[in-house]
């Protein structure tokens, strides 16, 4: 295929080098929004790269565990200096490889800001418990210690916000790092690791290999010298890496699919849930675990809104997201954009009406790219396969409900558990809807994105598996707790027994 640009070959980083991977083969990295645009080219790695990270992150290790938090916290705080330096720039390239609109690739790269400052915060907390002894002359208190190697797997529609949720505790924690970034978009954990190493980030303490899941994310996962693995992705990949981890007894933490409601009652304000249903549904292309991908909404107000809602979205300006007159990028990738259509021809088999879009993209500007027409679904019921299965594209599902407790229904009557929010003006409902929902995060007069990096970030069901990302949550996946009892009365005294 004909390039635009002359590419940039990258390579892997093992050991402080930046190196090529030992098949010397190479990967693509294209724009999706016009893919005669070669990004770059990446290493495509094999078991033996993925050997030599984790080596190197276990020589590592020992050095980087016992420098004390504080000093790892500095490293962390000059590479959030240099992320804000390098903020525009950082979002053009992901624009580029990702297809995000700039305003959300900007975004993106201050969610890795935000959390490179809290955890470089974390650096001087790391809070432990001290408490009395029921013993007299006796003290207790508990401590965070490291793991060791962190594998780390990332999904590529946050390209550099996801690998800062995870690199980030996993270093102020001190346990050292080897990272698979995905395949579609390498360049941005490429440069966040690059700004880490020129902040001074010792070498071996974060090692990536690039590659494709199955040749470079398995090994990883299977490696006997990983310590824990943190993944997100889809579910099935996630399970997986579950099944991997099991017989070696081996933490891991799984961040997974969404099929995320947004609740309408009637007695909500319309045009904050329209602006809410267009920002939650679309944004990304919907290539977000937390899109707001199905609409529930009250009988007595959903015609006007299905109405409103429809002329909103049709006024969605599609293209390149470096054009700021954009709304919405591209598809990700030709796999991701057929399964956006195939997923419009199971709404249109199962009987949903088809409101707005439907198609891909071709003429113009759209003819080397993964773009497709922003879609809504109207009059859908709850068990068809548009409402229950996570479609990760341009597609919402609108659906009538009669009241609040069927909304709830409806909305926990999924496989997933991300996100759920809900518009009404009754304090009672909101309380109620907060206690019910079974999801990680409710929002409540808000659309189901948007999360903070100073709270706990997560779901229920098969979107995760009891971990969180995020906040001081992330630092209990990244630590074991170590509990101390110091006995200073210089006779053996028996917990439970004596006294
Ligand atoms: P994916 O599961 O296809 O890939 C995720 C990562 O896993 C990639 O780096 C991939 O190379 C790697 N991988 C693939 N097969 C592997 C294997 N056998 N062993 C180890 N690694 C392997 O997911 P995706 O298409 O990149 O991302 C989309 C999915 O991610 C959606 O389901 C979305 O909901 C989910 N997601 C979840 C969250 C969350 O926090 N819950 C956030 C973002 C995305």
């Amino acid at each position: 295929m004909a390039t635009a640009v002359r590419p940039t070959v990258l390579k892997n980083f093992i050991n402080g080098e930046w190196v090529d991977s030992a098949s010397g083969l190479s990967f693509e990295d294209r724009n999706p929004a016009n893919t005669r645009e070669l990004v770059g080219l990446f290493p495509l790695s094999t078991a033996e790269d993925v050997d030599a990270a984790v080596r190197a992150a276990a020589e590592a290790f020992e050095p980087w565990r016992l420098t004390p938090a504080p000093k790892r916290a500095e490293i962390l705080y000059r590479a959030a200096e240099t992320l804000v330096k390098r903020k525009d720039d950082l979002a053009r390239d992901m624009t580029r490889e990702m297809g995000k609109v700039l305003a959300e690739a900007r975004g993106d790269v201050q969610e890795a800001i935000d959390m490179t400052y809290y955890m470089a915060g974390e650096g001087r907390r790391l809070f432990g418990q001290t408490t009395p002894s029921e013993l007299p002359n006796k003290y207790a208190m508990s401590a965070r210690q490291p793991l060791g190697v962190c594998a780390l797997i990332t999904p590529w529609n946050f390209p550099m916000a996801i690998p800062s949720w995870k690199i980030m505790p996993a270093l102020v924690c001190g346990n050292t790092v080897v990272i698979k970034p995905a395949e579609d978009t390498p360049l941005s954990t490429y440069t966040l690791v690059q700004i880490l190493a020129e902040a001074g980030l010792p070498a071996g303490v974060v090692n990536v290999v690039n590659g494709m899941g199955s040749e470079a994310g398995a090994p990883l996962v299977e490696h006997p010298d990983v310590a824990a693995v943190s993944f997100t992705g889809s579910s099935e990949v996630g399970r997986l890496v579950s099944v991997s981890c099991a017989p070696k007894l081996r933490p891991c933490h799984l961040e997974m699919g969404g099929k995320n409601i947004l609740i309408v009652l009637e007695d909500a304000n319309l045009d904050l849930a329209i602006e809410g249903a267009v920002w939650g549904g679309f944004g990304t292309t919907g290539q977000r675990c937390t899109a707001a991908s199905r609409v529930a909404v009250h009988k007595k107000v959903y015609k006007e809104f299905a109405h409103r809602f429809v002329e909103r979205v049709k006024a969605l300006r599609v293209g390149d997201g470096l054009d700021p007159a954009t709304d919405m990028g591209p598809c990700i990738n030709e796999d991701q954009l057929k399964k956006v259509m195939e997923y419009v021809a199971i709404g249109k088999a199962e009987g949903a009406k088809l409101i707005t879009g439907g198609n891909r993209l071709t003429e113009g500007n759209y003819a080397h790219g993964w773009f497709h027409e922003p879609t809504v679904f109207a009059d859908c019921t709850p068990r068809m396969r548009i409402a229950q299965e996570e479609i990760f594209g341009p597609v919402v599902a609108v659906m009538p409900i009669d009241g609040f407790e069927q909304s709830v229904e409806i909305a926990n009557d999924v496989p997933y558990g991300l996100s759920a929010s809900i518009y009404t003006q009754d304090v009672n409902r909101a309380f109620a809807a907060m206690r019910d929902l079974h999801t990680g995060i409710v929002y409540v007069n808000a659309p189901t994105i948007g999360a903070e990096i100073h709270l706990p970030f997560g779901g229920t069901k098969n979107t995760g598996n009891g971990h969180r990302e995020a906040g001081n949550a992330a630092l209990d996946f990244y630590s074991e707790w170590k509990t101390l009892y110091i006995d200073y009365s210089n006779r053996l005294q028996r917990a439970q027994i004596d006294g």
